[in-house]
């Protein structure tokens, strides 16, 4: 079987029992699966960073739990330890620690304090799959982890995830509610496979930034499968057909893929050394070097003093930028209670989530963007 040859290889990267893996048709899907394997329901509480995507707090409040979101700290975009010690009660019982552009939080810490408090916890390693955190695989800390293959991901199924259950107790749960699992509707494979040809064979350098609108068009319409339906940004109603397996076509496209990526991965650490050098020599916002050796470098971020200006001359000189995290629950721009996102109490992300961009990392060519900030270096901060 082609799903079990997937994991086989999936586990060989991460360094654990392919038994250990499932598969779903999306990454958010693996934490909703997690979580409930892990009994999350009314009344207790989630702890995470109050700089991801909403989708992250979507799988909790699906199972009608409160997410309580901590702030970050602007060098590492995670979540210190000392952050994390404050948000936890007594109804706390999971802590979600996330991977940022390739990044882990200090991971064996925070798991140490989780133990202390009988609270699990979870890595969303969305951006780190096949790096490391202190020489191990990033996921093998927590009780478990999930990943995401969705386009712009460590490698890509166009859509798609996993999850890694390290804690053995889970591993009956968690089978259980696979059995709930729904096949994906053939009209969204067809969907997703005509994506994958239309990436392969039409997606190049001269048709970017035009299909890049048509798609982004397309899916906020619910014309195309989009990373998220429009329901999912402006409810936390779980919506139908959300909890879908994997289907054959991100199968094949995982194992085609997934061969790439220690090549991606070492690529993607030596464009994110010469982006530090640069702006290090410009004294400008860049990931300090002491935290290279553990970082991935999905993306490399970096701030901007005003985005929205940035973002059309990157565009007026066709330099591909990336938005992420625009808000604190990215992409939300307004109705935060419904997240019960409280501003306030996460000045740090709110002030990154204004002023961040992220350059890629996984071109061969890197000069054009390294020759683009040093032209606008007085647009950084
Ligand atoms: C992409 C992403 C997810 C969700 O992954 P999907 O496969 O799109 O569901 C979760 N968390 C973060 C931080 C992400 O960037």
């Amino acid at each position: 079987m082609k799903a079990e040859q997937y994991k086989l290889e999936i586990s060989k990267i991460l360094n654990v029992h392919q038994d250990n893996i499932f598969l779903y048709w999306k990454g958010r899907v693996a934490l909703y699966a997690v979580l409930k394997a892990m009994g999350i329901s009314e009344n207790d509480e989630v702890v995470l960073p109050g700089f991801t995507c909403v989708v992250v707090p979507n799988a909790i409040k699906y199972l009608k739990a409160k997410p309580v979101y901590v702030d970050i700290d602007k060098d590492s975009l995670n979540v210190p330890l000392e952050n994390i010690k404050k948000a936890i009660t007594t109804k706390t019982k999971v802590i979600i620690c996330q991977n940022t552009f390739g990044l882990s939080s200090n991971i064996e810490e925070i798991v140490k304090i989780a133990n202390e408090n009988n609270i699990m916890t979870i890595e969303d390693c969305t951006h780190g799959f096949g790096g490391l955190y202190n020489e191990k695989s990033n996921g093998s800390y927590c009780d478990a982890a999930f990943y995401s293959t969705q386009w712009n991901k460590p490698f890509s199924t166009g859509i798609g995830g996993f999850a890694l259950i390290n804690n053995s107790i889970l591993l009956k749960e968690i089978n259980e509610n696979n059995k709930e699992l729904i096949k994906p509707k053939f009209t969204a494979v067809l969907n997703l496979r005509l994506l994958l040809l239309a990436k392969k064979y039409v997606l190049n350098s001269h048709t970017y930034w035009f299909l890049r609108k048509v798609y982004r068009i397309l899916s906020k319409l619910n014309i195309v499968v989009g990373s998220s339906s429009g329901e999912e940004l402006e409810d936390v109603i779980m919506p139908e057909n959300y909890f879908q397996n994997m289907s054959k076509v991100q199968i094949n496209e995982g194992l085609k893929n997934i061969k790439e990526i220690n090549r991606l991965i070492e690529l993607r650490k030596k464009n994110a050394v010469l982006y530090t050098e640069l702006l290090l020599k410009h004294n400008r916002y860049h990931v300090s070097m002491q935290l290279h050796e553990n970082h991935s470098f999905l993306k490399y971020p970096v701030l901007v003093k005003d985005r929205d200006v940035f973002m059309e001359i990157a565009e007026k000189e066709k330099i591909e930028i990336g938005d992420w995290f625009c808000s604190p629950i990215h992409p939300i721009k307004n109705n935060f209670e419904k997240w019960d996102v409280d501003v306030e109490k996460i000045p740090n992300a709110v002030f990154c989530s204004r002023k961040i961009i992220n350059f890629p990392t996984d071109v061969k060519k890197i000069d054009k963007y390294l020759l683009f900030i040093e032209k606008n270096i007085d647009l950084f901060i």
